[in-house]
């Protein structure tokens, strides 16, 4: 009778049955609810993500601090990668999306710290 051991650290996990088409099925079942688990897991992560923060024009020195800290959060807590830096613009309030369009077309293709930098200095 064929034994099939869990391969995940710590778990005691084994599967074994008469039909060993149904012992890989039961198998790969129960490997499942780790992979899966680790998934639900980023799922309530997700849910649990701070709001994106706000930028709006005439940001003070403290306001702006406080946003990069809140920003760097929630890049985190969004699992943002440096691909999903277009986001950055979106924590800005539409005048100021406005603006730092109009004086950079391209912002969005610039690096992240270039484009903090710009919505720093029309801010
Ligand atoms: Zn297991």
């Amino acid at each position: 009778m064929p034994v099939f051991r869990c391969p995940f650290n710590g778990c005691e996990d084994t599967t074994n049955n008469e039909d060993k088409d149904i012992a890989i099925a039961i198998f790969n079942a129960h490997v499942a609810t780790h992979t899966s688990g680790h998934q639900a897991e980023n799922k309530s992560t997700r849910s649990e993500k701070i709001a994106r923060p706000k930028i709006s024009q005439g940001l003070l020195e403290e306001g702006w601090n406080s946003f990069l800290i809140q920003w760097r959060l929630y890049k985190t807590s969004a699992g943002l990668s440096e691909e999903n830096k277009t986001q950055l613009i979106y924590c800005c309030e539409q005048e100021l999306i406005e603006h730092v369009l109009r004086s950079e077309p391209d912002i969005v293709d610039k690096s992240e710290q270039d484009q903090l930098g710009l919505i720093r200095k029309l801010c």
